[in-house]
C-alpha cells in the first residue's frame, strides 16, 4: 500500500482538530474520575506534535519516532509516557509494508508496550481496553483484507470496548484512587484511544 509522509502529516492535522475540538469532553470525562486534565493533556500533545518540523525525517517511521518523542514530552501524567510509548513502538516496529497482519502484528507489539510499561489488565478500565479490542479484532480479519475494512473492524471493536470501561471499576492510574465510584463513567483514555484508532482509520487505508 501506498503510505508515506504526505499520510502522516494528514493524521497529525486531522488529530490537531479533532484533539483540541474533545479538549473539554475529555477534561469533564477525567474530572469525573481523576483530575480532569487528560483532554488539555491531548490537546496540548498533539498541538505540539503538529506543529512541529519534520523536514529531517525522511520516512514513515522517523516521523512517527518523533510524533512519539513530542507527545511524550509534552502530554505529560500517566498518558504521556504510555501515548509516548505506543507511537514509539509503532515507530520501532514499522513493517515495510502494510497489510492486515502486518498492521495487526504492529499495533500488538504497541499493546505489549503500553501493558508493560503501565501494568494494566484488560478489564482494568484503561485505554489498553479498546487498545486490546482493535488488536484482537485486526487478527480477527481475514488476512487478505484491504487496510481499510480490517481497520473498520477495529473500530468498531474499540468503540465497543471504550463503551463497555462505563461499568468498570478502574484498576490503574489515578482513577483506581477512586475504586467504585469510577463505575458509570467512561475512562478518559480509553476515548481518546479509540479517537487515536479512529484517525488511523481515516489516513491508513490502501
Ligand atoms: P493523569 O492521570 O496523570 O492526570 P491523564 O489524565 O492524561 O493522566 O490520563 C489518564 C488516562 O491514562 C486514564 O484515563 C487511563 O486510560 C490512562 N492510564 C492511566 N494509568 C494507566 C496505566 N497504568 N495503564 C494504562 N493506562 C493508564
Ligand atoms: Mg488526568
Ligand atoms: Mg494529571
Amino acid at each position: 500500500m501506498a503510505f508515506g509522509l504526505g499520510a502522516i502529516q494528514g493524521w497529525l492535522s486531522e488529530a490537531r482538530t479533532a484533539f483540541n475540538a474533545a479538549a473539554d469532553r475529555l477534561d469533564e470525562l477525567d474530572a469525573a474520575i481523576g483530575d480532569g486534565d487528560h483532554g488539555s493533556n491531548m490537546a496540548r500533545g498533539l498541538e505540539a506534535a503538529a506543529t512541529m518540523d519534520y523536514a529531517t525525517c525522511n520516512t514513515p517511521p522517523a516521523a512517527i519516532k518523533q510524533i512519539g518523542m513530542t507527545l511524550l514530552g509534552t502530554i505529560g501524567g500517566a498518558a504521556g509516557t504510555l501515548y509516548g510509548t505506543f507511537f514509539l513502538t509503532l515507530a520501532a516496529q514499522w513493517p515495510s509494508q502494510l497489510n492486515t497482519p502486518r498492521l495487526a502484528a504492529l499495533f500488538r507489539a504497541a499493546r505489549d508496550a503500553v501493558q508493560s510499561r503501565g501494568r494494566a489488565e484488560v478489564g482494568d478500565k484503561t485505554m489498553v481496553d479498546p487498545l486490546d479490542a482493535a488488536v484482537k479484532a485486526m487478527e480477527a480479519a481475514d488476512p487478505e483484507a484491504p487496510l481499510a475494512e480490517s481497520l473498520e473492524s477495529a473500530v468498531l471493536a474499540a468503540r465497543e470496548a471504550r463503551d463497555a470501561t462505563r461499568d468498570m471499576v478502574a484498576k490503574r492510574g489515578r482513577a483506581a484512587l477512586l475504586g467504585e465510584r469510577t463505575v458509570g463513567h467512561i475512562d478518559p483514555g480509553a476515548e481518546s484511544m479509540t479517537m487515536v484508532l479512529e484517525l488511523c482509520l481515516r489516513h491508513l487505508s490502501d
